[in-house]
């Protein structure tokens, strides 16, 4: 059965179907599902309830836990009943088309999906921490100018395990199973991958639910954040059903700029999205709302914006650091990426009015490693190499 999940379009909504956890052989995929979801499917399959129930807890931990992902290695399940659960169960991961690491350490992997689109997912080591970004759609409905992603049409919203699944095909690489809680490689999660994560609301709460449990990946909700680009109306909820780190694409401080580079400031103005992160739950001094700003010259970068910004951020007393991104370009951008004396500038006259304002330091870029980039270049290659395959056709057919 497919069902229709409302997903908001470039402003208003737009109906896109969901996809089946059945896979084509018929087996109910148990990645993304929660405990009582699990205990679900075995009574639907035939279990005895108390039974479920019991078996629930143990595929929960083998699954989330542990990494398993082949019921034959679940010991303290009886041998006929992991060849049961292995007809009609599985526990996957998302299909791996590249891997690619860079030579500043930095991992970048081109997923599929089961039914065949693509998505990326970004490891970045740093020092003291180790930092998974991870997608919440395949595209994106809204369309930011300095995005890549923005250019793609969306294709589907990403299922919860999908979600998850990000998560634990890194711990695979990373070989980090069974979830220890000290010392890992994988110590933080930005929701900054492909989509807008406040668009697939369920399905990113439910998977974030995975990663936060003890006796799941076990990561705390200090060390998640979920980046939005504004959508207010989901924020609160955010902060109640989720309660991870708030990151906001704020990008520009006056009305023209930010309706010209993301349109839904069209739709959720400055003053109104500002007035959200006051009332986002869990925002304190030690907690603060981290303001994402991509520096594109001439456009959002001048001493100005920068006051204008402290002026905002004052009004609305957030408790806020403002993290400046170079514009990362790609092909056809219409934007070039501010000097780096000019960044340096924006920065400083933040800092003087004691607000933390670092600049993100590119990485990856031989990889090119940013939102979006990965996926276009294995679709211009699969072009190219379609282009080559057709020439070979007409090359045998003369
Ligand atoms: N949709 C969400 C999360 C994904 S984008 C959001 O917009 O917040 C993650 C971050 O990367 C956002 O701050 C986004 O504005 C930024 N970004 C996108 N394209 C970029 C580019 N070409 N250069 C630099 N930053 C970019
Ligand atoms: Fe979507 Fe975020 Fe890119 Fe804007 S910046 S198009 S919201 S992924």
């Amino acid at each position: 059965m497919t069902s229709l999940m409302s997903i908001p379009g470039h402003i208003d909504p737009v109906p896109v179907p969901r996809p089946e956890v059945v896979s084509d052989d018929g087996r109910v995929a148990l990645v993304g599902l929660s405990r009582d979801a699990i205990r679900d499917a075995l009574i639907e399959a035939g279990m005895e309830a108390k039974q479920a129930k019991l078996r629930a807890k143990q595929l929960w931990h083998q699954i989330y836990n542990r990494g398993a992902t082949d019921f034959e290695v679940m010991s303290d399940i009886a041998k006929p009943q992991r060849a049961w659960l292995a007809e009609r169960f599985k526990i996957g991961r998302p299909n791996v088309v590249v891997q690619q690491v860079s030579t500043d350490g930095t991992r970048k992997w081109l997923l599929k999906t089961d039914d065949g689109h693509d998505f990326e997912m970004v490891f970045i080591p740093d020092a003291d921490r180790g930092t998974l970004c991870v997608s919440s759609q395949v595209g994106c409905t809204l369309n930011c100018r300095f995005c890549h992603t923005g250019t793609m049409r969306l294709v589907r919203n990403l299922t919860a395990g999908e979600i998850v699944g990000q998560v634990m095909l890194a711990r695979d690489s990373l070989a980090e199973w069974p979830s220890q809680p000290e010392g890992r490689l994988l110590s933080n999660i930005v929701m900054m991958g492909m989509g807008e994560p406040l668009y697939n609301f369920n399905n990113v709460r439910d998977a974030l639910r995975i990663v936060m449990d003890g006796d799941g990946l076990a990561l705390s909700k200090r060390r998640i954040t979920l980046s939005t680009s504004g959508v207010v109306p989901m924020m609160e909820k955010a902060g109640e059903e989720i309660g991870v780190n708030l990151a906001v694409s704020l990008h520009a401080v006056t009305k023209e700029v930010r309706d010209e580079i993301v349109p839904l400031n069209r739709k959720y103005g400055i003053e109104e999205l500002l007035q959200a992160c006051a009332d986002y739950p869990g925002a304190n001094n030690a907690r603060r709302i981290t303001f994402e700003y991509v520096m594109l010259k001439d456009k959002n970068d001048s001493d100005e914006d920068a006051r204008e910004l402290v002026r905002l951020i004052r009004k609305y007393k957030l408790p806020a650091k403002v993290n400046l991104i170079p514009f990362n370009p790609w092909p056809g951008a219409p934007y070039e990426c501010s000097s780096d004396e000019r960044v340096q500038r924006f920065s400083d006259i933040i800092f003087e009015a004691g607000i933390s304002a670092p600049v993100r330091r590119p990485r990856g870029r031989d990889i090119m490693a940013a939102c979006g980039q990965l996926k276009s270049a294995a679709e211009k290659k699969s072009r190219a190499e379609l282009d080559r395959l057709a020439e070979e056709k007409l090359a045998a057919l003369a």
